[in-house]
């Protein structure tokens, strides 16, 4: 094939799929570099079908409307790519449950006994027969002995004899029904009690909270501090986890500087890699912070490719959006089969995802508050993905809004807002103010995102709002 076909074939692709995706970018080629060319032919190839996932990326993933122009993915769109294209890491180990609190169940968990695994006492007091309760309207009883938790009683219990009984304890066999210590009247060895009690009052039974043989816990279970009490009941000190997925992420920009340096002219502190360390941690996930990495593109090529070497997820932030100055979608086109989505979100609509070696990556926009946002909405549940964890959707509610809005219609807004419920019940929401996409004080100042949809515009006040509340991520 000579030089002049191959671009050829180049630009037909590029014409019948209208792709956004590669040559958007303007990417210059060297004519008389074959490799550089195969690489662009074989880039635009797994972009279409993703090989390593199983995805294709048609024309149907890129959202075409009718005229045939590549429209906005939606977030559920963008959320189902994501999903479809993200396996959970199959390494395990084995942790004491101590050490495995916050890590994900890669097998499943049975329970070897019962519990409570014998009837015991819900209640101090005495342990009757309800025979005895028959027909009179207040009988007496003998006590014969005590039961505590911890020191059974062994001995037999016959007609108009009862034992006391603290909370906890094992029911003595003969008898099925505990009397509290309230409802009874001590006499020296003997108590009068109401004969209106009801069998059975007051009794634990053996396997009322688990069943001998059942799965406690299922694979793909975040262990809770509910989960350690869990496990422990049932005598179980080591399961078998999950391993926590590496997360590698950096800034780029030249105007980024990191704490500690001096600002020039042009220049800003980088906040981004503070934001997402914050939400990584909270993800308990192991961090691989790789600092600011100024805009140089052998520079960004080779921290990319150790990244991808190193982590189970790359982010970036900044740089990624196609026809920028900056090198990252240029990277990525050479190294990796990454797709640069327009999202109909606000903030948030670029977003580069795809794979660098088979490595997950994320390039995540540059403004403070898309990249919180869309790691909230985009990366939260791609690490879910990655942990192998059951899927929870962020809580979404209906609230009253305190303010008029401003909105364009075409893309859902994620707009900040301070949810509050007033003294009768009602959720009401209250606008953060500036909605900008560099306006960090708002995530500081919000507790929910006040989603208005799509193809809605300005919301009046007084208006039912949908709100997320922020997740103990944020
Ligand atoms: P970019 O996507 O690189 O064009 O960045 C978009 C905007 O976000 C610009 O105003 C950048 O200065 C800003 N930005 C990019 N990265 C960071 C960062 N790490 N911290 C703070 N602001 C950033
Ligand atoms: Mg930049």
């Amino acid at each position: 094939m000579n030089h002049q076909s191959t671009l050829a074939i180049i630009s037909e692709l590029d014409h019948e799929t209208r792709s956004e995706h590669l040559f958007t970018n303007k990417q210059v080629i060297d004519i008389n570099h074959i490799n550089a060319i195969k690489n662009v032919i074989l880039n635009y190839l797994k972009l279409i079908f993703m090989p390593a996932t199983g995805l294709p990326m048609t024309k149907n993933n890129d959202c075409y409307d009718n005229t045939g122009k590549p429209s906005l993915l939606t977030v559920k769109q963008t959320l189902e790519l994501i999903k479809n294209n993200i396996s959970s890491i199959r390494q395990t180990q084995k942790l004491s449950i101590r050490d495995a609190l916050g890590y994900t169940l890669a097998e499943d968990v049975t329970s070897s006994i019962n519990v409570p695994p014998y009837r015991n006492s819900a209640m101090d007091g005495y342990a009757i027969n309800s025979k005895d309760l028959n027909g009179a309207s207040e009988i007496q009883l003998k006590v014969i002995g005590s039961s505590f938790a911890g020191a059974p009683f062994s001995g037999k219990v016959s007609a108009c004899e009862c034992v006391r009984i603290m909370t906890g304890a094992m029911m003595p066999d003969d008898c099925d029904t505990v009397v509290m210590q309230e409802d009874a009247v001590r006499n020296e060895d003997s108590i009068r009690i109401s004969a209106q009690h009801k069998a059975d009052q007051n009794v634990r039974h053996a396997g009322e909270d688990i069943q001998q043989g059942a799965v406690v816990l299922s694979a793909g279970k975040q262990i809770s501090p509910a989960d350690l009490g869990l496990l422990s009941s049932i005598g179980v000190a080591e399961v078998v986890t999950a391993r926590k997925p590496v997360v590698a992420f950096f800034s780029t920009g030249d105007e980024l500087k990191s704490l500690g340096e001096t600002l020039e002219s042009g220049q800003i502190y980088d906040s981004n890699r503070y934001t997402l360390f914050g939400m990584l941690k909270k993800m308990d996930v192991e961090i691989l912070d790789l600092g600011v990495i100024a805009d140089n593109k052998a520079l960004i090529k080779e921290t990319l490719e150790q990244a991808a070497k190193q982590a189970d997820l790359i982010l970036t932030s900044g740089g990624a959006s196609v026809g920028e100055a900056d090198y990252v979608a240029e990277i990525l086109q050479e190294i990796g089969q990454v797709n640069f989505w327009k999202i109909a979100m606000k903030p948030g609509k670029p977003l580069a995802f795809g794979h660098i070696n088979n490595t997950p990556y994320f390039g995540l926009p540059g403004n403070p508050v898309s990249v919180m946002a869309t790691c909230y909405i985009f990366v939260q549940p791609a690490i879910a993905y990655l942990k192998g964890l059951e899927q929870s959707s962020h809580l979404s509610l209906k609230a009253k809004c305190l303010n008029t809005l401003k909105k364009e219609p075409g893309r859902t807004d994620y707009q900040r807002g301070v949810l509050k419920q007033t003294e009768n019940g009602e959720l009401c929401v209250d606008t953060t103010g500036m909605q900008g996409s560099h306006i960090l004080t708002s995530m500081s100042t919000a507790n929910c995102f006040i989603v208005i949809p799509q193809h809605s515009a300005d919301v009046e006040a007084g208006e039912t709002v949908e709100v997320l509340p922020f997740n103990d991520i944020l």
